[in-house]
């Protein structure tokens, strides 16, 4: 017997102990409750599988990435006929995808690129490039309309480094504001750059705030700072705790233009207050609809809708993908892109 056909037997006796799933179960292994999103896109996903007939294991992991393997390693043993996975640290899911593989569960990766395994069937995401450019687009156009023809003194954040989206995010953003740093128009004032050096472990707000406030007293005693690049309404938060807690956002201290991503309520409350300047809206709905989809299409035999087959290289195969379009949103067109869609309602705010 080869090892893989024993590890098969294994599972198959697993299952048995463990009590398999009902036909047509979907396995959703979602990164964390601590960000609103995550609820949304895990909640759009429960409530749109179900209405198509199938049935779903949601799970959150906390960011504990032993945690979510178990949740994963479960799904599969139960016989899960699909798992949609938004992986916390993409290179860590190998082994268990697989063994998904050879249990014959179609792989999803949710919002997030599984790297590293060939057992990844579909990718559906939005276009992480595109998002990076638009946050620092945004940036750009705040730190023109708040400080005039600048320079302007910037500090870039970038996401976590086990997710693959961060440096999409954060070249995206450097292929806007790189031309401007060579032009000497935008002044990284602490020469930190890179994602080795800006990258904010676990997407953690607290992480961010610590280094903003490291930033400040550093480099910012006797200059200001005009612009922040964050790639992470989370991490916006951070950063502008920071940027208040010495003083900015009072008095003859403008408030630094600052970013961020995912329309989150607490984030879209700071944009209508005049602190966090944009963000960066991306339809969960939307993104579950694609999902639903690609697992409706695996389960009855066919080929998903796809539209890109060339930008998701996750180091074993490029994974076909469907990209959603991300929507800039600030002070100026909330209204229309956030209520208009019914992502929110007014009484939320
Ligand atoms: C998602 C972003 C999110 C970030 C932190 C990324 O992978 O694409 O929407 O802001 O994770 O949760």
């Amino acid at each position: 017997m080869t090892l893989k056909l024993l590890a098969a037997t294994a599972a198959a006796a697993l299952t048995f102990a463990a009590g398999a799933y009902a036909e047509g179960t979907v396995g959703i292994a979602m990164p964390t409750k601590s960000s609103a999103r995550w609820i949304s896109d895990g909640n759009s996903m429960v409530e749109q599988f179900e209405a198509a007939g199938y049935t779903t294991d949601l799970q959150y992991a906390e960011d504990d990435i032993p945690n979510q393997l178990a949740q994963i390693e479960n799904m599969v043993t139960k016989g899960v006929d699909v798992l949609v996975i938004a992986a916390i640290d993409g290179t860590t899911l190998s082994n268990v995808l697989e063994n998904a593989h050879f249990a014959d569960i179609k792989v999803i990766a949710y919002d997030r690129l599984i790297r590293d395994s060939a057992y990844v069937d579909y990718y559906a995401t939005f276009d992480n490039f595109k998002v990076g450019v638009q946050q620092a687009s945004s940036l750009v156009a705040g730190l023109k309309e708040r400080f005039g023809d600048g320079p302007y003194n910037v500090e870039l954040f970038g996401g976590s480094p086990d997710d693959n989206n961060a440096y999409f995010f954060y070249n995206g953003a450097m292929s806007v504001l790189q031309p401007l740093i060579d032009a000497g128009s935008v002044n990284i004032v602490s020469g930190q750059m890179g994602m080795d050096t800006v990258g904010t472990l676990r997407w953690d707000g607290a992480v961010a705030q610590a280094r903003m406030d490291n930033l400040l007293s550093a480099h910012y005693t006797d200059t200001m700072v005009h612009g922040v690049l964050s790639p992470y309404d989370g991490l916006s938060i951070g950063i502008l705790s920071s940027l208040k807690g010495v003083g900015y956002g009072s008095g003859d201290m403008k408030m630094p233009i600052v970013s961020g991503q995912d329309a989150e309520l607490p984030s879209v409350k700071s944009i209508l207050a005049g602190e966090q300047y944009s963000t960066v809206f991306k339809d969960t709905r939307e993104l579950a609809r694609v999902t639903v989809g690609m697992v409706e299409a695996l389960m009855k035999g066919g080929t998903p809708e796809i539209n890109d087959t060339e930008t998701y290289d996750n180091g074993v195969k490029v994974v076909p993908s469907y990209l959603l379009e991300p929507v800039s949103v600030d002070a100026t067109n909330w209204e229309e892109i956030l209520l208009g869609s019914g992502y929110y309602t007014k009484d939320q705010f």
